[in-house]
């Protein structure tokens, strides 16, 4: 897609993934896992796969799943396995994928790499608080590591349910993590644990490596918050390996850096400012928004903030990614966006307004040409002022609003139409009404004329109650464009009305 590559050679081998469990709404963190996953994947001409990890039944939704399928489509980032393409290594839904993990089960405590617990919640409460008391790590202790035969028959007699727990191995983890260097955890703080519950529904910590495995995934590219269960994955990598899941590599792990919000906290999913909806409501395009999420960890050069998604698609380097938390800063979000809404070409700016006066219902379902062609003429007016495309129904509702249902801010109103501002409204009236060509420039002479040289008005003031007339808001696109659009039976009825509604002097 993208010419120019820096950093690391391409390599076409390279298979990440974005898996995502369907539980609430998209939100930013989510979309940088998946932009830097989609990112890697492109630079390298490699494969995206993108895998639902829904296995957790009570808090997995179709609605979330529609959701997450829908953002991933409006932000343009494809996959190339996954829903609704498919690919060798279908289904994607770990839903449906119940049998495969059973089996690998199966064979992992056959093969000695798991075992089955018949610990009770409250054996394991009480253990873990004697081994805080005693200052010793609290984790899962080994105790059912080595249960005899005569052990495990008192428990079934008794009826006690047993979870598959992963025998951990004795022995120091590292691995070489892509954005935070070498990493290693001592076995006494990673405890064996939990794969398979007791009614049989496998684990997150079992189907996403089993999963990585059998789709032959190269990189793992995802939050720091999944840090620690890395050692545990690699782990349970080598026990794959073992009894002949997968090809027996081990992917290479990157932690991407939290973000961090308002007050230096971190971003939680559940923060309003967090959600992908709050963002394409007020009117952020993808191009803008991926642009900034980008940034959230990595740059494309020191002094630059606004690229193409080709750009970034051409430096993206893992690399690069700074291991430092990154700051969430909704100013310079919305300026990297106003800049890329600046460079839409003006066609398109003015096609991607629509759902936005439609669902202010300033135009119908299908618009008809001549709305259209007024869409055409406001929105190079608009273009330059714009930081989020809702802005178009503040900035330019009026110019679409049924003249029945136009009414001036009320506000804006009781501040700028007070009783002294009759004689410029008269005035102008009195101009506009004379005026034979209603274009800007004869528009603009005729008012100068008649306020500014006329009364004696300085531009600010005689300008102003005319915009909030016409407009209904103090800030508004062009003045005179405003007017000519609005054509002059309509500029005058606002007018008129204007000076009806005065108050008395
Ligand atoms: N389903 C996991 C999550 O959404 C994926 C974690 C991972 O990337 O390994 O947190
Ligand atoms: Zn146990």
């Amino acid at each position: 897609m993208a010419s120019g590559r820096t950093g690391a050679p391409a390599d076409p081998t390279v298979r990440v993934r974005f898996c995502p469990s369907p539980t609430g709404n998209p939100h930013v963190g989510l979309v940088r896992t998946a932009l830097f996953n989609w990112a890697f994947a492109r630079h390298h001409g490699g494969t995206l796969v993108f895998r639902i990890e829904d296995t957790d039944a009570a808090r997995d939704s179709e609605d979330s799943y529609g959701q997450l399928l829908d953002a991933m489509r409006w932000l343009g980032l494809d996959w190339d396995e996954g829903p609704e393409v498919g690919g060798p290594h279908a289904p994607y839904r770990q839903s449906q994928r119940t049998e495969v993990y059973a089996d690998v089960a199966r064979r992992l405590h056959e093969a000695g790499h798991a075992y089955r617990c018949y610990c009770s919640t409250e054996e394991l409460d009480a253990r873990r608080e004697a081994a805080r008391a005693a200052g010793k790590p609290s984790g899962y202790d080994g105790h059912c590591r080595d249960l005899t035969d005569d052990r495990i028959a008192v428990f079934e007699l008794a009826g006690r349910e047993p979870i598959l727990r992963f025998r951990m191995p004795d022995r120091t983890i590292a691995f070489d993590d892509l954005v935070r260097g070498t990493l290693s955890f001592e076995p006494e703080n990673v405890p064996d644990y939990g794969i398979v519950r007791a009614n049989g529904a496998p684990l997150y910590t079992l189907v996403n490596p089993v999963d990585d495995a059998l789709m032959g995934i190269t990189h793992v590219l995802r939050g720091e918050d999944l840090l620690s269960s890395t050692p545990r994955q690699i782990a349970l990598y080598a026990a794959l390996a073992d009894i002949g899941v997968g090809d027996g590599t081990t992917p290479r792990f990157g932690h991407l850096p939290y973000v961090m919000g308002e007050g230096n906290k971190k971003l939680s999913k559940r923060d309003p400012e967090a959600s992908l909806n709050l963002y394409r409501e007020r009117g952020f395009i993808p191009e803008g928004l991926l642009n900034y999420l980008s940034l959230l960890g990595w740059s494309i050069a020191e002094d630059r903030d606004v690229f193409t998604v080709d750009e970034l698609v051409a430096a993206f380097d893992i690399g690069k990614v700074n291991a430092n938390p990154a700051r969430f800063d909704l100013k310079k979000c919305e300026a990297v966006n106003a800049e890329h809404v600046r460079r839409l070409a003006p066609e398109d700016f003015a096609r991607r307004l629509v759902p936005y006066l439609r669902s202010a219902g300033l135009l119908p379902a299908e618009p008809t040409a001549a709305q259209l062609e007024l869409l055409a003429k406001v929105a190079p007016l608009t273009q330059e002022r714009m930081v989020v495309l809702g802005e178009i129904v503040p900035m330019a509702g009026f110019l679409f609003v049924a003249p029945e249902d136009f009414a001036v801010d009320p506000e804006d109103a009781a501040k700028v139409l007070t009783a002294d501002t009759r004689p410029v409204l008269e005035a102008g009236v009195r101009a506009l009404e004379a005026l034979d060509d209603f274009t800007p420039e004869p528009i603009q002479a005729a008012l100068r004329g008649a306020l500014v040289d006329g009364l004696g008005i300085k531009p600010k003031f005689a300008f102003t109650p005319l915009r909030v007339a016409v407009s209904g808001r103090r800030i508004s696109p062009p003045l005179f464009e405003s007017m000519e659009l609005l054509g002059r039976s309509e500029t005058l009825r606002r007018l008129r009305a204007a000076l009806a509604a005065l108050p008395a002097a």
